[in-house]
């Protein structure tokens, strides 16, 4: 098992494999943005070296994240191939749904069994103008083949003030979801990262402002778990719900003490907090011939030296990248 210096067990790796998105949500990417060339990105058979490399330091959770991870060629054969590692437990996948129409059954066979979809609204329009580009009906068909596929569902909404608040009804009608469905719905507080702080930081939305919204439209929220963190969310039932509501707030009520993850992007550096940019390069280790035991002591120093947690409350702010290239 991988301990850090403040004695938390790291054993959750979000692997970003792709830096390149079919979605420009407002909030996680200026519109130009542009995005690296093939070369610069891990291969699969690098990748594959690398997370062996974490399972066997005790590395036992796994999600596939982005840029949009189905864009990523041969993700099916990678799923199935992290899947038999030994030592891996659980792999999960965090995407827009867009393709999951035609992705989500071969996934599910390959060994996927958990998937979050990012939804910010139910209403075609608010989509588009959130996402620039994209089309809602994708969305609902990759959820529908999820569903059918007998993959775990949840949902990622980031309320963005102006946009999908404010009497707008989005965030009831998503929550409402819960009602039905054994789905969870979480709401992630937007965070600041990369060139658009200023837009993240005016147009966050608070936890008790969407709770409220929430208990007004449908009723009141119990709290899960006698109020624990379930991961990063604190987590609530709609009277009757089959489905549970996760609100995630990184930035009001931070949760670096139970924070128990890496993140690797796509072009092979291991970043050590979201929040702040303390990075390692294994892609040049890899490159450059470092063998399984010398990637294993250099992942081990980075597993010691997490920080405690992000700087928000000091006003340090992690600007080298913008969210699509770390995965969230
Ligand atoms: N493309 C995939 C998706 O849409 O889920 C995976 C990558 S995306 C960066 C992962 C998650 O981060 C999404 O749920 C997205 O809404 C969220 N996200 C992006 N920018 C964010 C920000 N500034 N603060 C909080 N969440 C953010």
């Amino acid at each position: 098992m991988a301990f850090d210096q403040y004695n938390r067990n790291i054993n959750y790796l979000r692997v970003s494999l792709t830096d390149a998105c079919n979605l420009r949500c407002r909030y996680c990417m200026p519109e130009q943005m542009t995005f690296r060339p093939g070369t610069q990105l891990l291969q699969d058979e690098e990748l594959l070296l690398l997370l062996g490399v974490f399972a066997s330091l005790g590395f036992e959770k796994i999600r596939f994240t982005g840029g949009e991870p189905t864009l990523r060629p041969n993700l099916v054969d990678l799923v199935r191939a992290v899947t038999a590692l030994p030592g891996i437990r659980e792999v999960g996948l965090t995407t827009n749904g867009i393709l999951l129409d035609q992705l989500a059954r071969p996934l599910h066979d390959a060994g996927l069994r958990r998937v979050n979809v990012s939804i910010d609204t139910l209403d075609p329009k608010r989509f588009r103008q959130m996402t620039r580009w994209g089309n809602l009906r994708d969305v609902e068909a990759g959820l529908a083949a999820a569903e059918q596929a007998g993959l775990k569902i949840k949902l990622n909404c980031v309320p963005v003030r102006g946009y999908n608040t404010n009497g707008t009804g989005d965030i009831p009608a998503l929550a409402g979801l819960t009602l039905d469905r054994d789905w969870q719905v979480r709401f992630i507080e937007m965070m600041p990262l990369g060139g658009i702080t200023e837009f993240q930081e005016h147009h966050r939305v608070t936890e008790p402002e969407l709770r409220r919204e929430i208990e007004e439209a449908l009723g009141p929220l119990t709290a899960v778990h006698e109020g624990r963190l379930d991961g990063e969310a604190r987590v609530y039932r709609l009277p009757a719900a089959r489905g549970t509501i996760g609100f995630i707030s990184p930035v009001s009520s931070p949760f670096c003490a139970a924070c128990n993850r890496l993140r690797l992007t796509a072009d092979g550096v291991l970043r050590l907090c979201l929040l702040r940019e303390n990075e390692i390069d294994l892609r040049q280790a890899l490159r450059t011939g470092a063998d399984h035991q010398q990637l294993a002591t250099l992942i081990a120093r980075a597993v010691h030296d997490k920080p405690w947690g992000h700087g928000l409350a000091q006003h340090q702010l992690a600007t080298n990248r913008v969210m699509s290239e770390i995965g969230g």
